[in-house]
């Protein structure tokens, strides 16, 4: 069974790597066939992350054109056709047509993707579209990051960089629960409170609002130690900082580069503290279906549950997304920036 499938689609394509305004918006673009052990999902709402934007500028090499976006929520509208060997295994992880469920891969930026089935999860009844999309991909790198990355026991302190983020707004959540003592760091008055908000034990302005270095804070907050973890995806202009507000025998993770890469670190830096580094991503923690969908379900218990809120910072139109990469980029946003289909 399939259900009704338009001849095109609209859809936002880069075309060349570059800034915002190489993403073209295209009224009638073709729409894929799913392959082997793919599914084609009608997006409802897609994500916009980070990460993208390292696409479209080039400095996460890929093909072009191509559309950008790793993850939406919306309704399977057709499986692949059936592979000639593997026949007893379910390539389709169960998925039929007309479930509802949420993605992870390449080319969200389109009404309709074709996507591996074994990285869409069917969603659970309560929970949208919209939060669903809001939450996933941050949501999933939250937990990964505290759960496997450092393992996050209650009464660390922890640093959390970029808090009032997509994803920062989440693991500030995520920290608190699992009982950690968070110092959180945010850009302006505005990302500061919303922090504040969510329980944070102490929030920094680190556009230096406060009139003080943040490493000096964060030393003083600690009692001169230091913080057990340092979660940086700020990267270029927090990564000194952060190796300096780190406790001997602490951890650093680097998981983003919003500010640039950090430059290239020769490992005799880390001996005085004896400090460790890890660089992960998401994708290192759910390269397999059980992974997958032990995180995606630990997620939706935590969403429908009510113990995760979100935040939305914006919807946009397929035609906006150079503005909402402007947007980011220009660190104007809180929350989850969005792509609705009407
Ligand atoms: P955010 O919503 O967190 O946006 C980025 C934020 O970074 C900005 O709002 C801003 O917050 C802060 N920032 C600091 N310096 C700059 C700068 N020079 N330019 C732009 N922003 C800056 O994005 P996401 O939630 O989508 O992603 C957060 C980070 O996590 C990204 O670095 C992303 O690559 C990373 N990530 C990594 C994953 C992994 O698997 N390794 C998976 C998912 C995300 P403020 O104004 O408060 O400083």
């Amino acid at each position: 069974m399939t259900l009704p499938v338009p001849p095109t689609q609209k859809a936002t394509i880069l075309s060349t790597p570059g800034d915002p305004s190489a993403l073209l918006y295209h009224p009638a673009h073709p729409i894929p066939q799913p392959a082997p052990g793919q599914v084609l999902v009608k997006n409802a709402v897609a994500g916009i992350n980070y990460i993208d934007t390292y696409f479209r500028t080039g400095l996460y090499p890929g093909q072009t054109p191509t559309i950008l976006g790793r993850e939406a929520a919306g309704v399977v509208v057709a499986l692949g056709p059936p592979a000639e060997q593997d026949q007893d295994q379910d390539q389709y992880h169960g998925l039929r047509v007309g479930d509802r469920v949420i993605w992870l891969a390449n080319g969200g930026y389109a009404e309709y993707s074709a996507v591996p089935a074994g990285m869409a999860v069917r969603l659970p009844d309560g929970l949208a579209f919209a939060d669903a999309a809001a939450a996933f991909m941050s949501g999933l790198t939250a937990l990964a990051l505290t759960r496997e990355t450092y393992r996050v026991r209650a009464g660390d302190w922890v640093l959390l960089h970029a808090a009032a983020g997509g994803v920062g707004f989440l693991m500030t959540q995520v920290l608190k629960k699992a009982g950690a003592r968070v110092i959180a760091t945010a850009g302006g008055r505005e990302k500061v409170e919303v922090v504040e908000g969510l329980g944070a034990d102490c929030v920094i302005d680190y556009r230096g609002g406060e009139g003080k270095g943040w490493v000096e804070r964060v030393m003083e907050i600690t009692g001169g130690e230091g913080v057990d973890v340092v979660y940086d995806s700020v990267g270029k202009d927090t990564w000194e900082g952060s190796l300096e507000a780190v406790k001997r025998k602490g951890t650093v993770v680097w998981f983003g580069n919003s500010s640039g890469p950090v430059p290239p670190l020769p490992l005799n830096r880390l001996s005085p503290k004896c400090v460790k580094i890890a660089r992960p991503t998401l994708f290192g923690y759910i390269a397999t279906r059980q992974e997958f969908e032990g995180y995606a379900h630990a997620l939706f218990e935590l969403l429908t549950s009510g113990a995760l809120k979100v935040k939305i910072h914006g919807m946009y139109s397929l035609e906006d997304v150079p503005k909402a990469h402007v947007d980011l980029e220009s660190r104007k946003t809180m929350g989850k920036l969005l792509i609705r289909f009407d």
